[in-house]
């Protein structure tokens, strides 16, 4: 649906600059933006996509993946078309890459999200599937409901947004699940058509801001797979978001248009899972892997396993009262203030 779009202004006569995400894009009259979904229509933006729900499904939180957030519960999970990445491997590019007239599209208004959400039995609502900065508007008008319900609000990201769409948008957002796709800046530009600093400068700022965060850094073999970015990216992690921050480092299959890389060696993977040790960070994951074991919630100060995952089952009797149940330890897991209004 077309609505005007926040986040913009006039920049020379019909042209105007959009102030969403971090490419700024400049578009001329009758034009949309990298993302192909905001569009300059004499001299003003607007969002085609207003509540255009491209795909919709209650997911466990698992999913997302959020470990350290409300296990356990489901997440009413939706997304829209477009796209304001260009990734070469992207898992979702039959929507990622679809205009606003995608056939497939449902309209939805921001009061029948949290019906749905109910209705599906769901303790919370994530914004995922494709980037879902791209449909801010409705994205905030919607969790704003959705808070007030009492639901929880999480994002799967690219972190790809402006410092004054963010603040707005942590008034609603509990959580985020902020892709790292690799620590060295030829990467975003050469297989996302983007850049990096942007990306670290979400993850603090939602930090900051108080949004719940886990990182995911999907492991492309020859591609962002080097042990020193590696060591480099934790380093960081530990620096600037905490030791505590979940990060799951994932396996890459191949897609779309990078169908010549082989999947992630499982070797690399272990490897990695301890480098990430070594500088700090407190709990890595290894994911879209069968070797459950890694995906456990381990104790970092004892090494008892607090939460151990088999898919998307969980078994919480390692915890007691989120302390690890063998050394009291506490394990940093949010689970209670998801009724909490922020606004
Ligand atoms: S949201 Fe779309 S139009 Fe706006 S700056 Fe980003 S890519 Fe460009």
């Amino acid at each position: 649906m077309k609505k005007e779009a926040s986040f913009w202004n006039k920049i020379e006569d019909k042209k105007v600059q959009c102030n969403l995400c971090s490419h700024n894009c400049k578009i001329d009259e009758s034009r949309t933006g990298v993302c192909g979904v905001r569009r300059n229509d004499e001299g003003k933006l607007y969002t085609l996509i207003y509540g255009s729900c491209s795909s919709m499904a209650a997911d466990p939180i698992e999913k997302k993946p959020l470990y350290h957030f409300h296990p356990g519960t489901n997440a009413f999970s939706m997304g829209t078309v477009g796209c304001n990445f260009k990734c070469s491997h992207c898992q979702n590019n039959s929507i990622s890459t679809a205009d606003p007239q995608y056939s497939h599209v449902r309209e939805l208004t921001p009061e029948e999200v949290v019906k749905l959400a109910e209705q599906y039995d769901c303790q919370g609502v994530s914004y995922t599937y494709n980037e879902p900065t791209i449909w801010h508007e409705f994205c905030y008008d919607s969790a704003k409901l959705v808070k007030k319900a009492g639901l929880y609000t999480c994002y799967v990201t690219n972190g790809y947004i402006n410092e004054d769409p963010l603040r707005e948008l942590s008034l609603v957002l509990d959580a985020m699940n902020i892709d790292v796709k690799a620590f060295n800046d030829d990467f975003y530009k050469k297989v996302c058509k983007a850049r990096l600093k942007p990306v670290l400068d979400t993850c603090e700022l939602a930090k900051e801001l108080g949004i719940h965060i886990e990182l995911t850094y999907l492991v492309i073999p020859t591609c962002n797979d080097s042990f020193d970015e590696i060591r480099k990216f934790c380093g960081w992690i530990v620096e600037k978001l905490g030791s505590s921050t979940p990060v799951h480092f994932t396996r890459f299959h191949p897609d779309h248009n990078m169908m010549d890389i082989p999947a992630t060696p499982m070797d690399t993977l272990l490897k990695i899972y301890d480098i990430s040790k070594e500088a700090g960070v407190l709990f890595p994951y290894v994911g879209n892997v069968a070797h459950g074991d890694y995906e456990n919630t381990v104790c970092p100060k004892c090494g008892h396993v607090c939460i151990e995952r088999v898919g998307f089952s969980l078994n919480l009797s390692g915890l007691t009262d989120f302390n690890c149940k063998n050394c009291g330890n506490v394990i940093p897991i949010i689970t209670d203030n998801y009724k909490k209004q922020k606004i």
